[in-house]
């Protein structure tokens, strides 16, 4: 499923006194199975065009296809609903919206709101407790008795539970330490390749665009100003200067290695610690 947005402009509080203009004219097309980065400073539009990617937001200008519902200012869609089963969101923090008495119930309680079976809910809750490397017993534990990592992981189970077609991550290592933040990065990137799912990584992290992505949309007071290819997008150091970003370590490596022996790398090389 594709996402195309055309255009799309929005302000927070339209036509009051607090009117805050947050996006201008974006234009952004997410291709169905690929994984697209989206960069940027702290305010630089990054979760508001995040949250046109499920119609959490509507824009004010412009248009956004998600798939083939087509979410337009003045257009009321009854397809929403649809659409949000289809795209999930992992939001920062996720474990913050935990809630049920057990995990297992915390897992089914996505899927069963949108009518699939219990039995179904169930299966898929203990297939991805598995998948994303719970020990099963903690299926009937109250997740608030879990470890902030374990707590992570089950708010993922919880999006995934709803078989998204696509997942879209917001900052979703916030706050976990290098070994963890390892782990669930290379699950999402296992998924993306394993099961297709087309993914799109809000980062501020240059060094996790440049390992996992294959596209990079970097945006800046509101604007996407730039996307392309990892490659694309870092042999134009002029440009990120410009909008203050570095290139990633890794990528400084190779440059540094191209220089030396004369020859071009055909693909980015990380270094394990990157
Ligand atoms: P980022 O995710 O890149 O940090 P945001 O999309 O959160 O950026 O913010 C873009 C702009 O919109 C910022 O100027 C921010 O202050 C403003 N903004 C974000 N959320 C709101 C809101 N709920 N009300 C008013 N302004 C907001």
């Amino acid at each position: 499923m594709d996402i195309i947005l055309q255009q799309v402009s929005y302000a927070y509080a339209k036509n009051t006194p607090f009117e805050k203009r947050a996006l201008y004219d974006v234009d952004l097309h997410i291709p169905s199975g690929s994984y697209q980065a989206i960069i940027g400073h702290t305010g630089s539009g990054k979760s508001t065009v995040l949250q046109h990617l499920n119609a959490l937001l509507k824009p004010t200008e412009g248009s956004i296809k998600i798939g083939d519902v087509e979410v337009k200012p003045e257009k009321k869609n009854k397809q929403l609903r649809q659409v949000r089963q289809k795209v999930g969101i992992v939001f920062q923090f996720p474990e913050h919206q935990l809630f049920d008495e057990t995990v297992l119930k915390d897992i089914m309680f996505g899927p069963m709101n949108f009518g699939v079976s219990e039995e179904e809910a169930k299966k898929r809750a203990i297939e991805l407790v598995k998948l994303l490397g719970l020990p099963e017993d903690v299926l009937e534990k109250s997740p608030f008795d879990l470890s902030g990592g374990q707590m992570r992981r089950v708010a993922i189970a919880g999006v995934l539970a709803m078989n998204p077609e696509v997942l879209v991550l917001d900052e979703p290592t916030a706050g976990l330490d290098p070994r963890g933040r390892k782990e669930i990065m290379e699950l999402f990137y296992r998924l993306h390749k394993e099961k297709g799912l087309t993914t799109v990584l809000v980062t501020h992290s240059m060094e996790d665009a440049a390992r996992y992505a294959d596209r990079i949309a970097i945006m800046h007071n509101g604007k996407c100003v730039l996307e392309g290819t990892p490659n694309e997008i870092f042999n134009n150091e002029e440009r990120l200067t410009d909008y203050r970003l570095e290139l990633p370590q890794s990528v400084k490596f190779q440059k540094k290695i191209e220089k030396m022996t004369g020859k071009k790398l055909s693909t980015i090389c990380l270094t394990e610690e990157s």
